[in-house]
């Protein structure tokens, strides 16, 4: 393919609308893309609007599995009047390609998409099958991720590479995120007479005295050597009408950045426990919901696909932990365990910013990369 339809195949990925939605464009095109080479690919419904896409390309009789994945979604654009040029026109400027998704993550979409036809047009030898799995709602929750896990996609695979931007670094483990929310009920009552009423603000701050303790405890005493230590933050309170009434409800809600040393269940234990244990001897209670709930992973640093991506390097590209999360954090729920590595195109600071771009010439870098890497690996 020559490298002007390439870049031209990321421009129209970028100019296709997928925030938070409307993957389905993208994946429609992807499959139009994918067609017109030969290569078969599926829909998988997850919404209305909304699909993710799986293609599969073969060669030799082995069964190992490589697999290939980019989310299609997008985050908002944010204050529209910041971006230098409109965050969807895809301008290139120099070797800059700019536009919301540029970074995070359509050039590594693009990339390993036109990485699979460019593999199957020169009819390269390789054993095994190379697997490209495209996703929804990655910035959501990883809801695509999720789906294609359950529907055992990731079952077999023998390795994985997540192709979110990392800048010629190798990420192998990275934190887990926990949203969660507690509510308060306790009962309305004037505020010159207290005795009436409970107050469910003075109930809820005795949750977050005792769970700051408690995370903070774990902090201390589980630290991950690659990725620090846990993080918690009440982020959110609501509570309370007026400034004469008992409050007869509260709520809060908080977020945690978990590490593989003291893993998501645990942290889940743990807040029950803590508002548990604050509820005891009251009539009121506090009621936990945990609203997201994405492990952290962590793959072999010294694992085959990692050595046959630093082969294609003269000097070993730094390999390391970051806090946030990808489509991995699903996909390892698969039945078997499998190597995993975050390695894509993109300026890993960039994502969700405004005058997101990629560099071209790492965008194509990276096709003939992956190429090379997926010969080595399925040989
Ligand atoms: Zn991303």
């Amino acid at each position: 393919m020559e490298k002007e339809e390439k870049v031209k195949i990321l421009q129209d990925l970028i100019k296709i609308k997928s925030i938070n939605g409307n993957e389905e464009e993208v994946a429609v095109y992807l499959q139009n893309l994918l067609k017109n080479h030969g290569i078969d690919s599926k829909l998988i419904q997850y919404a209305e609007g909304r699909s993710s896409l799986v293609a599969e390309i073969k060669s030799g009789s082995s069964s190992r599995v490589l697999g290939l994945t980019g989310h299609m979604d997008v985050v908002d654009i944010g204050n529209e009047s910041l971006w230098t040029y409109p965050p969807f026109s895809a301008t290139i400027d120099g070797d800059k390609l700019y536009g919301r998704g540029s970074t995070d993550m359509k050039s590594g979409l693009a990339a390993i998409t036109i990485a699979m036809i460019e593999l199957k047009e020169a009819e390269t030898k390789f054993d095994g099958i190379i697997r490209l799995l495209a996703t929804v709602g990655e910035e959501v929750g990883e809801l695509g991720g999720r789906q294609l896990t359950e529907l055992g996609y990731a079952d077999d695979l023998s390795g994985l590479i997540i192709a979110e931007p990392t800048n010629y670094n190798l990420v192998y483990t990275h934190m887990g995120s926990i949203n969660y929310s507690v509510f308060s009920a306790g009962k309305a009552a004037h505020s010159s007479q207290p005795q009436e009423g409970f107050n469910a603000i003075n109930h809820l701050n005795e949750f977050i005295t005792a769970v700051n303790v408690e995370m903070d405890k774990i902090a201390e005493e589980y630290p991950d050597a690659e990725l620090g230590t846990t993080i918690h933050n009440v982020t959110v309170i609501r509570g309370g009408d007026q400034v004469n009434a008992i409050p007869g409800e509260a709520s809060l809600e908080g977020n945690i950045r978990s590490v593989p040393t003291y893993g998501n269940d645990k942290i889940k234990a743990k807040l029950q426990e803590v508002v548990d244990k604050v509820n005891e001897n009251h009539d009121y209670k506090l009621t936990l919901t945990i609203d997201e709930d994405k492990v952290a992973v962590q793959s072999d640093k010294n694992s085959i696909l990692i050595q046959t991506i630093q082969s294609e390097f003269d000097t070993p590209l730094p390999v390391i932990g970051i806090a946030g999360t990808t489509d991995a954090a699903e996909f390892v729920k698969s039945k078997n365990k499998f190597d995993f590595v975050v390695f894509g195109p993109g300026v890993s600071n960039l994502p969700h910013q405004v005058n997101e771009y990629v560099e071209i010439s790492n965008y194509l870098d990276m096709i003939d990369t992956y190429q090379n890497i997926a010969k080595k690996y399925l040989d």
